[in-house]
């Protein structure tokens, strides 16, 4: 399937594609279909913003599309800096800013009390209106220093509870060597990854969301009444 990745994040937009391309699918940026648009992520939820974004660029370039929003969320700072995770430091995407802050809210958090968790909320949305909404989550805890130097974002800083088993998609193991999300390779992080993981679950639930009678409908027909559909895996 063709899908149009809703995201401005070169990151975020080569780790969708790389993970869904695996899958079989084909994935369009927001410039390759023509879309310029930066919508206003106004929700609460990473769901919410999740359908803002998705809801969005579908309508703009009338293509089935895909968003992903993301965050980190830390048990000691309740669960910030969660949807505010680009913008935490004050500059939205400042990724060496939001990390200096993060290590200085927990410069005096000892190492058992350092849990966090990555959570994704994928979004799907259909010409016509019909979408879901998946959602993914990685348990880890915060590192003292930056370590790794792959990804983006907080992944220097997150150490997965897990990681993928290199050449075996599906399988994963205990982190012994405690790698943050910067030192895995690409197979070790998108198995356990959160933004793996709610792929993987929207990858099982897409045959029965696309053969649903609405569907056709909205693809084909008259719009339907909208429908929303999380799920959490
Ligand atoms: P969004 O574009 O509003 O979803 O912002 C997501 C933000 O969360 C990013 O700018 C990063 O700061 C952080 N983030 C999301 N996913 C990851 C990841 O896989 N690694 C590191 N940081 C991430």
């Amino acid at each position: 399937m063709e899908f149009v990745a809703a995201t401005n994040n070169a990151h975020k937009l080569a780790e969708m594609r790389r993970i869904l391309v695996r899958m079989g699918h084909t994935v369009l940026s927001q410039r390759e279909a023509g879309v310029s648009l930066d919508p206003d992520e106004n929700g609460t939820t990473f769901e919410e913003n999740a359908a803002i974004k998705a809801q969005a660029i579908c309508e703009a370039c009338r293509k089935p599309t895909i968003a992903d929003d993301s965050g980190l969320c830390v048990d000691a700072l309740d669960g910030a800096p969660g949807v505010y995770s680009a913008r935490y430091a004050g500059v939205h995407g400042d990724d060496d800013a939001n990390n200096r802050k993060l290590l200085a809210a927990m410069e005096e958090v000892p190492a058992q009390q350092r849990g966090a968790h990555f959570t994704s909320a994928v979004c799907v949305w259909l010409p016509g209106g019909r979408h879901a909404v998946y959602v993914g989550q990685c348990p880890g805890s915060i590192g003292f220093e930056e370590k790794g130097t792959n990804g983006f974002g907080y992944d220097p800083l997150f150490i997965p509870d897990e990681v993928g088993v290199p050449g075996c998609s599906a399988q994963c193991k205990e982190n012994v060597a405690r790698r943050t999300y910067a030192q895995l390779s690409a197979d070790e992080k998108d198995a356990i990854s959160h933004r793996g993981r709610a792929l993987a679950l929207m990858e099982r639930q897409l045959p029965q969301f696309l053969t649903d009678e609405s569907v056709l409908a909205a693809v084909c027909g008259p719009a339907t009444p909208k429908q929303t559909n999380t799920q959490t895996g």
